[in-house]
């Protein structure tokens, strides 16, 4: 197995144990700011390009912060979400909100924002009509169904399958009934992929935009003032895996805007992403103590974060590569499951992996969590959510989070005694 590098070594993590119990998460600031860099870079050619980060991938706000500092704006589905947003001051316009199945109050909350409105179905016309009042933009979540069956992949499924957006008919009657109603700014969007890794979805995605933009300009008279990709661009979770390389993706989507909008004058038309997972999926690790060993048919270490501090590997089957810090170059020898505490036989963090012999008090990281890792926790079995550290470029370290302590877990219990 080959050693990936870590921003931290053994000691530094040891002293940090002593003041922040484990498990915790701790996320890499200069990485992650360097590889937000390096998105807007490769879309350089576009005036308007921005990237949304979804903020249910990470939703803390001094990494949206350092988000917004670079550049970013927000994608949020929850009112919770924008309020996260406005607080780490994105605001307004850099907020898109792709939220489906709306509560009328949270459309409200994202038009009080000043939030994008980025309609999932067309019934939400009248909807927001009644609710919230329309503004003057408004977007539309675009499911191409068949026309797209296959793009789709395992997290995310079939678009047909898919519960999001709007069909292309219906796409066209929305535009129009927006444009009887005094709307004179538009947006489109879609998402059919998630933790994709072949560029060339991304191009066929922009490619079918593009398409739609020049559509809807010549058969509405409606000129899109962007279009918006979506999130979805995969990471090399796998050794084995290929990053995307976001140079060659920028300059395939910039070749086909210059194939198809430039010549149509629809330049500029402004290009949007929303991508979590990549910018800072790679930059986060969940540290975790072996605390036991157990052989039976097979052989366990158990160790003190459990899938309630990061359900991936127990829903997706996902792999998450892990190292034992101090033990890096040792052989990778021993085969073992590395488990959890829930009474949930999938509460695995690898399955017969083989790793090098791991004594209790040894120290986990797990890679590639700094995306839907922490976000994703819950509390089944009483589990508590763990600490989020970032380490900062100077070196220091910042305490994001803390950690959830009984009396979060009481809070909410009516029960003398217990809650406070
Ligand atoms: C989840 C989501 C994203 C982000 O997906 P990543 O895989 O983290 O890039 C973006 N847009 C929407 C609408 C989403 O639901």
């Amino acid at each position: 197995m080959p050693t990936l590098p870590l921003p931290f070594d053994e000691s530094q993590i040891r002293d940090l144990a002593g003041r922040y119990p484990t498990p915790f998460y701790i996320y890499d600031e200069a990485s992650i700011r360097n590889n937000a860099r390096r998105l807007t870079t490769a879309f350089a050619w576009c005036p308007g390009f921005r990237n949304h980060f979804a903020v249910k991938a990470t939703p803390n706000p001094h990494l949206l912060k350092i988000l917004g500092e670079e550049g970013f704006g927000t994608d949020c589905s929850s009112l919770p979400e924008v309020m996260l947003s406005e607080a780490a001051g994105i605001v307004g316009e850099r907020i898109m909100f792709t939220s489906n199945n709306t509560p009328a109050s949270e459309f409200v909350g994202a038009r009080t924002a000043g939030a994008v409105l980025n309609l999932d179905d067309l019934t939400h016309i009248s909807f927001i009509a009644e609710h919230c009042g329309i503004p003057e933009l408004v977007s539309f979540r675009y499911n191409p169904g068949p026309l797209r069956d296959g793009a789709g992949n395992q997290i995310i499924g079939n678009p047909e399958d898919a519960k999001y957006g709007l069909t292309r008919d219906q796409l066209f009657t929305g535009y129009e009934e927006l444009k009887s109603l005094g709307v004179s700014r538009f947006g489109l969007h879609t998402m059919v992929v998630s933790n994709e890794l072949n560029i060339d979805s991304f191009v066929e995605t922009a490619r079918m935009l593009f398409s739609l933009a020049l559509e809807l300009a010549e058969t509405l008279d409606i000129r899109l003032e962007w279009v918006n990709l979506g999130g979805g661009i995969g990471i090399p979770y796998h050794p084995d895996d290929q990053p995307i390389d976001l140079e060659a993706l920028g300059l395939a989507i910039g070749e086909i805007y210059r194939e198809m909008i430039v010549p149509s004058g629809l330049d500029p038309l402004g290009v949007l992403m929303e991508n979590g997972r990549v910018i800072t999926g790679p930059y986060g690790y969940l540290v975790t103590t072996a605390i036991h060993e157990k052989r039976i048919y097979k052989n366990y270490v158990g160790v003190d974060a459990c899938m309630a501090n990061l359900m991936r590997p127990g829903i997706y089957g996902a792999y998450h590569h892990i190292s034992v810090l101090g033990k890096e170059d040792a052989p990778h020898d021993v085969v073992v499951d590395v488990v959890g505490s829930l009474c949930e036989n999938n509460d695995k963090f690898a399955i017969d992996r083989p790793l090098p012999a791991i004594q209790r008090g040894d120290l986990l990281v797990i890679h590639d969590v700094g995306a839907h890792g922490h976000a994703m926790g819950f509390q089944y079995n009483a589990k508590l959510r763990s600490a989020e550290l970032l380490l900062e470029p100077d070196g220091k370290v910042r305490h994001i989070r803390r950690a959830e302590t009984i009396d979060d877990y009481f809070a909410t219990l009516t029960f003398p005694g217990l809650s406070h």
